[in-house]
């Protein structure tokens, strides 16, 4: 029997393998919360009082940590996680790579005299030596001077990451160069993190007195898919790149918009509720679970919390939810498009600004015509961003993306921004000097519906098909992709909008000492961003042709090939922009560039590999075993005279003959399309020959595939289809 057809049979045995931990019924969550977590909670009851009190001084004031303190936090993280059962520690980073990293050591050690003990102190809480050479550097470090540093990062917690069998201590670390150089995602999020807070603060000091800090918070939204590993261990593509090479739509897909919100299937919310119950416990805190629009497709939502942990959360989350589904006997699909012709997954980052006052700068208030900070806040936002759209674009560019942006129910390549229309009214106000005109707050809708509640109407509708929101109180960064690390999306858009307020500082400074009053230069600055960015704005529908058209017309970038997205990393503009706000130096940036591109090529190659193979060894096989089944059967109607009879499966051997041919010729042009490919002088070049002449042959013989599915006996059909991957569960 073919694993596709016992992997079917399969499915209900999984389901009822699956071991149920119950703690969230016993436990509620907030005493689940954080139990994992070395928090500011435990630091009190591990630390002495002014070992406490330095590292909260450090923390808050941008310091480093002296050696001493760092020797009493050794002490009290290792006592705690030794008293939570934890044997083993890590520094935790986040490579190029985009997933996880670390090294697990044991703080058990043999001392002097060969005794036993446990021992762990601040220069090993500090800093550690991986050899990494086999991490992506992008020419940063040569595999014979290998030597990179992992660096504890104090402002997010460490945490204890769980097996049935035990615990380790993951303290979360920045990884960098022998020079210093950033080899990771996390460097330059805190770096960019530092860079927005120092510049909102100083435009903050306009309008208020006290405050001292900003901080970008984020609110990710992460989709995803699930499947059953019986269906998943039968498809090769899904277990190596996390998506359908091949596969016919089924008959039913997304038509009846019947899964979004839909009653979450019993199996699936088992998973989610012992999925959030690890989640709370290591600190992240999910708050949202729902049926996304395509079949078999869901989300988890957080609380928003400040960017770098929001994101250390994301990662975490994902590696979790992968290691949970397998509990379950599901596969957790992260891809952003697994399946073709149905919606792909995003992760929508929200991302505000809040001081440390507690006010959020794009919180227009009751009466956002006289809130001038939240008006300068919103307008520099969306200066930055046509200031540097094509660097935006860049930051989500990925070979998984590539497949969603501009697909079903997802935003085009094209960078803008939706307001909403009272924004809009507002910014149109704001230029003819009408503020004080009658302010539009937002209405009750009125349902003549006795013992329902008024409804209040938000400030501004829901854009679905904008990559880049305003949805109330923060914006909403649509187009970024489900699979992500999303530190490289946030360190742009923090960094550009910390520039823009770094020009608008140094602008109005200037006609401020030129003799211009506060207000005044304030105006007139906003006024003139506002007249040079209104391209960037569309609030209409971003899936439509018109557009498409429009924007070219307003001269929007529209790129959808990755490799000539990901050129912004290195043009001039951004290495001006980067480098001026000390986020990455030249030879960083390039690097970055180098990983991405040549990660771009890996994967495609892989993917052209796994077409070869699954055409080679599966679908071409057992298309050949039907096809010799029909032969027989027409040669044996025409030895008993049954001519008409054997027409019929004559026109259906042609048709496959066809097809089959159709895939084999295109296997063998895209073998040679790809050592073409190889022979080009630069990574760059040969990434781009992979989009523009390789990648292309994946269409071409999928279609010949997927209409070979159509054709054959289902019993001998390799592959679990689609209607079987996305409707049973
Ligand atoms: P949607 O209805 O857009 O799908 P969800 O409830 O799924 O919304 O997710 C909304 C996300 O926005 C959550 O992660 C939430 O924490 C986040 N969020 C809410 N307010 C803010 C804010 N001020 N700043 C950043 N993120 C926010
Ligand atoms: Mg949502």
């Amino acid at each position: 029997m073919s694993i596709r057809l016992s992997g079917l049979q399969n499915i209900s045995s999984s389901r009822e393998e699956v071991k149920v931990d119950t703690a969230v019924k016993e436990k509620s969550i907030t005493e689940l919360f954080n139990q994992n977590v070395f928090n500011y909670a435990a630091y009190k009851k591990y630390l002495m009082r002014d070992a406490y009190d330095n590292l909260m001084k450090a923390i808050a004031n941008n310091e480093g940590i002296d050696e001493r303190t760092a020797d009493f936090v050794a002490v009290g993280m290792k006592n705690w996680a030794m008293d939570n059962g934890a044997t083993h520690y890590t520094h935790w980073f986040q490579p190029l790579t985009g997933r996880i990293a670390g090294k697990h050591d044991s703080f058990f050690k043999l001392d002097k005299k060969g005794r036993p003990i446990e021992s762990f102190n601040g220069k090993i809480l500090v800093q550690q030596e991986p050899d990494g050479s086999s991490f992506p550097n992008g020419g940063l470090r040569t595999t014979h001077a290998a030597r990179g540093y992992t660096v504890w990062d104090p402002t997010s917690f460490a945490f204890l990451s769980e097996t049935e069998y035990g615990k380790v201590l993951c303290i979360p670390a920045i990884f960098i160069s022998y020079t210093g150089e950033s080899l990771d995602l996390k460097t330059p999020l805190l770096k960019s993190a530092y860079a927005l807070d120092k510049a909102a603060t100083d435009v903050c000091k306009y309008f208020f007195d006290n405050v001292t800090s900003v901080k970008a918070n984020l609110g990710w939204e992460q989709e995803y898919f699930l499947v059953d590993e019986n269906l998943y261990n039968a498809r090769p593509d899904l277990v190596l790149c996390g998506r359908t090479l091949f596969g016919n739509a089924s008959a039913r897909g997304q038509q009846l918009d019947d899964h979004y919100f839909a009653d979450i299937p019993e199996r699936v919310q088992n998973f989610m509720i012992d999925m959030e119950k690890d989640c709370y416990i290591m600190g992240i805190p999910l708050i949202t679970r729902h049926n996304e629009v395509a079949p078999n497709q869901y989300e988890a939502a957080p609380h928003f919390e400040s960017v770098n942990i929001a994101a250390d959360h994301n990662q975490l989350l994902m590696e979790m939810m992968s290691k949970i589904g397998k509990r379950h006997g599901l596969r957790v699909l992260l891809h952003e498009k697994p399946y073709a012709g149905i919606n792909g997954s995003g992760k929508h980052n929200n991302w505000s600004l809040a001081t440390n006052t507690g006010i959020n700068l794009f919180d227009p208030g009751k009466e956002p015509s006289k809130n001038i900070a939240f008006i300068t806040f919103i307008i520099n936002f969306i200066k930055a961003i046509d200031e540097h759209a094509e660097l935006l674009r860049a930051s989500i560019a990925t070979h998984g993306n590539e497949h969603r942006l501009g697909a079903n129910e997802a935003p085009p390549a094209i960078i803008s921004v939706f307001t909403g229309d009272d924004i809009s009214n507002l910014f149109k106000k704001f230029l003819n000097d009408d503020l004080d005109s009658e302010i539009e707050v937002s209405e009750e809708i009125n349902i003549d519906l006795q013992r329902i509640a008024k409804i209040q109407k938000d400030s501004t509708d829901r854009n679905r098909t904008s990559p880049l929101p305003f949805t109330g109180n923060r914006f909403e960064f649509r187009a970024v992709g489900s699979s992500v690390n999303v530190s490289n999306p946030m360190t742009v858009l923090n960094t550009i909008v910390a520039d823009q307020l770094l020009k608008f500082k140094v602008e109005v400074d200037n006609l401020i000492s030129n003799g211009t009053e506060q207000d005044e230069a304030i105006n007139k600055i906003l006024k003139s961003y506002l007249k040079d960015s209104a391209k960037v704005i569309f609030n209409g529908d971003g899936y439509s042709q018109e557009w498409i058209d429009e924007a070219e017309k307003r001269g929007l970038p529209n790129v959808s090939s990755t490799p000539i997205a990901l050129l912004a990393y290195i043009s001039d503009k951004s290495k001006g922009l980067f480098t001026r706000n000390k986020i990455f130096n030249e030879r960083e940036l390039q690097a970055r560039f180098n990983v991405f591109i040549e990660e771009y090529t890996s994967r495609l190659e892989i993917e052209s590999l796994l077409v070869e193979e699954i055409a080679n060894t599966q679908i071409i096989p057992s298309v050949v075993s039907y096809q010799n089944k029909l032969i027989k059967n027409v040669n044996g109607l025409q030895n008993i005279g049954l001519n008409t009879e054997a027409k019929s499966n004559k026109i259906k051997l042609t048709e496959i003959s066809t097809h089959l041919q159709g895939m084999i010729d295109n296997l063998t042009m895209m073998t040679k399309a790809k050592e073409e490919a190889h022979t080009l002088s630069t990574e760059y070049d040969t990434a781009c020959a992979f989009y523009d002449t390789v990648k292309p042959y994946f269409d071409v013989i999928r279609k010949h595939a997927d209409k070979l599915e159509m054709l054959v006996d289902d019993k001998v059909w390799p592959l679990p289809k689609y209607r079987e991957l996305l409707f049973l569960h």
